[in-house]
Order: structure tokens, then sequence, then C-alpha cells
């Protein structure tokens, strides 16, 4: 009988995935056991399992790459960052080599050399400019590799931008100081007449002044950068700001152009949430432009209005030179100008429309031009809803 149990709990012992055979005592106690332990097993390996996952999903998450090798450098594990950095499938491409699927030159090599101490600098996959810092570490037995990829492109792009203005300002501040000290030594070396010596006293303080309002708009543009988010709830005026903006217009145009300035009905009663001096900065860069780009006699109107769906716009339409329509996406980059001696002659810094855009865009609004060579241009100002509202 005993024997006949021994044959049951030894088949089932054989195929475990089945329930235990239902017999009764020493070997019933044994196959009770037994199956205890198989349960308890069956449990700690789920948990492993669940930390494991878990564990993995951890690394997945991090923005660095990570990719696993084994001692042949076949591909055994493989994070989402890393299949998008390297161009791979994080699930068709495990076990396969990845010197066969990753062959640029620079990483074959890195990988070859088995000097890991710094890192590499690679293409990224894709082929659309970007860079990887790829860097190697043994683990394990030594044998194993864990590749950890950081995607650099946006720091190399920053980088070249930081380095392209500074480049940029130092030209900038380079010209008006040459005349200057050019000038200074002229005015030690040189017995002037008091017509000369007035001459040369009034073109130099042309350039400091050159040198003053880059300088101011440097200010402006860091300040705007490193400063909060605009408030939500903080109430400018539409009217006011309207009335410096015609002020200032009016001294910078001497009457040399008719002006227009239109606040519609209910535009009188608007209110634009914010930091008034970046709207009064943005705003009238806008008008300064127009007035600057539009010779005697031009029309210049500038207008503020309610929108039906509760927004706002503010606009400068002039009766100027105008923009090429090439011209027109560069137009807020740093710098960016059509004719550059035009802009130097009448007091620009090329910094104008970049800070317009800066404003606009951190108020969440958006900056729109419209323009045609020998016409004219519109200069348009978005404001949300959220940002307008009627005052009382
Ligand atoms: P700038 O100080 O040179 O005026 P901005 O950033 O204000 O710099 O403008 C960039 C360039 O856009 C200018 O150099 C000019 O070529 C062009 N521009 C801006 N506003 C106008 C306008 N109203 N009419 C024609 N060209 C304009």
């Amino acid at each position: 009988m005993d024997t006949l149990k021994g044959h049951m709990l030894l088949d089932w012992l054989r195929t475990p995935e089945a329930d235990p055979p239902k017999v009764a005592g020493l070997w019933g106690e044994v196959a009770h056991r037994v199956k205890r332990v198989q349960i308890l097993k069956d449990r700690q390996i789920e948990q492993e399992q669940a930390r494991l996952a878990q564990f993995l999903s951890a690394i997945d998450a991090s923005p660095n790459g990570v990719m696993m090798l084994d001692e042949g450098e076949q591909i055994t594990w493989i994070s989402s960052n890393a299949a998008l950095h390297f161009g791979l499938d994080p699930k068709r491409d495990l076990m396969q080599r990845v010197t066969n699927l990753v062959r640029q030159p620079a990483f074959v090599r890195y990988l070859a050399a088995g000097e890991y101490g710094e890192a590499v600098k690679c293409a990224k996959a894709g082929g659309n400019g970007g860079h990887l810092l790829i860097q190697v570490q043994r683990y394990g037995d030594g044998n194993q590799k864990v590749v950890i990829s950081q995607d650099i492109t946006e720091r190399e792009r920053a980088d070249t931008m930081r380095r392209d203005f500074v480049a940029n300002v130092s030209h900038e501040i380079r010209t008006p100081l040459t005349v200057l000290s050019g000038f200074i030594e002229t005015m030690g070396a040189l017995p002037l007449t008091e017509v000369e010596r007035k001459r040369v006293i009034e073109l130099m303080s042309q350039q400091a002044e050159r040198m003053q309002t880059l300088v101011a708009d440097l200010l402006i543009l860091a300040q705007i950068e490193g400063s909060p988010m605009p408030p939500p709830d903080r109430w400018v005026r539409a009217d006011r700001l309207m009335q410096r903006i015609e002020s200032d217009a009016r001294g910078l145009s001497r009457e040399r152009h008719p002006m227009q300035f239109t606040l519609d009905e209910q535009g009188q009663h608007g209110e634009i949430a914010g930091v008034e001096s970046e709207w009064l900065s943005a705003m009238g860069n806008l008008v300064s432009n127009a007035i600057r780009y539009t010779p005697e006699g031009g029309h210049i109107h500038v207008r503020w209005v309610n929108l039906p769906d509760g927004g706002g716009e503010f606009s400068v339409k002039d009766g100027g030179i105008g923009i090429a329509q090439e011209h027109i996406p560069r137009l807020t980059e740093r710098f960016y100008r059509v004719d550059g001696s035009r802009s130097r002659e009448t007091g620009g810094t090329g910094l104008g429309l970049s800070i317009v855009k800066h404003v606009v865009q951190r108020h969440g609004g958006e900056l729109r031009i419209s323009s045609e060579p020998g016409k004219g241009s519109t200069f348009t100002l978005t404001v949300p809803a959220a940002r307008v509202r009627l005052s009382a």
C-alpha cells in the first residue's frame, strides 16, 4: 500500500504543476509539505521578479540611456532611452552583438580599446546633428559591461548659442570703442579748432550713446530671462500704456510721421495682466522700429483692441521700407538685422525684437509679423484671454 502511495507521490513530483495526490498518512504529510515549500518558492520568485521589474523600470526612467552587454558584447538589456540614442529596438535587438548594430567608428574603437576611463562623444542615431556622450563601465566579473549614454545635443546647442552671443556682444561693443579711442587719440595729438573739437565731441557722444543703448538692452534681456514668470493678477491699464507709448513715440518721430493711436470703446477699459515695464518695453520697441524704418511722411498706426474671444491685440502698422519674406522668421534672433548699417545709423542694437518676443512669450502671447518690401509692415502682439480683462 505504502509503495503505491510512494509511487503516486513520485509521479506527482515528476509533474509538480499538477495537484498533489490525495493520500493519507506519512506520504500524505510529505506531499503536503512539498507543496508548501513549492508555494513558498513560487511566491519568492514572483516577488524577486516584481522587484527586478521595478528596478529595471527605475533605470528605464533615467534620462541617460543604459545598455547591458554580456561577455560576448551581446545586448542583454537596453533601456528605452538607450534604444532611442542608438536607434535600436529594445526587444528585437536583444542578444545581438552591439557592434553589429551600432557601427559608429568612435564607439566601436572605444569599446574595442577597453580603456573606459573617459567618455567618448558620438553622433546620435537619426543623423540630425545630435551628439551622445558614451561611457562604458565593467561590472560583474569584469567581463560584462554597461554602456551609459547621455544626449548632449541641447547642451551643445546652448553652448554654441552662448559663444555666439558673447562674440556678437564683443563685436558690437568693440566697434564704437575703436571709434571712440580713435577720437581720443586725435584730440590728444592734433591741435583742433573750436568747430572741429565740437564736431569730434558730438561724434564721440554718439558712439558712447550707442554703447549705452546696447548695454541697456542687454540688461533688459538678462533681467527678463532671470525673473520669475509674470504674475497673472497684476493688472496694467491699456490706456495708460498707450499714453506712455504715444508720448515716447512723438518725441522720437519729432513730427516727421503722421501718427494715429487708437483705443476702441472697449479698449478704453482694457487691462492686461503682467509686468508693466516689460509690456512698455515690448510695445515701445515695436513703435520705435516703425519710426526708425519708416521714411519721413510715412504713416504709423498704433492700436489696442479687445478681441471677441476675450483676448487683446496690440498692433503697429507702418508705411515704411518693409521686410522681404525670407528675413521674417529670423527677425527675433539676437542681433539679426536685415540691413546692419541702417539699423546702427538709427540707433538700433539688433536686440529689440528678441526682447519683444521674450516678453510676449512669457505672458503667454504671440508676436505676428506681416510685411511687404516697399509698402510697410505690421507687427501684432496678441495677449491671451487669461491676461486681459475689462475694468469695472
Ligand atoms: P534693430 O535694433 O536693428 O532695429 P530689432 O531686433 O528691433 O533690431 O529688429 C531687427 C531687424 O528687423 C532690424 O534690424 C530691421 O532690419 C528689421 N525691422 C524691424 N522692425 C522693422 C520695421 N518696422 N520695418 C522694417 N524693418 C524692420
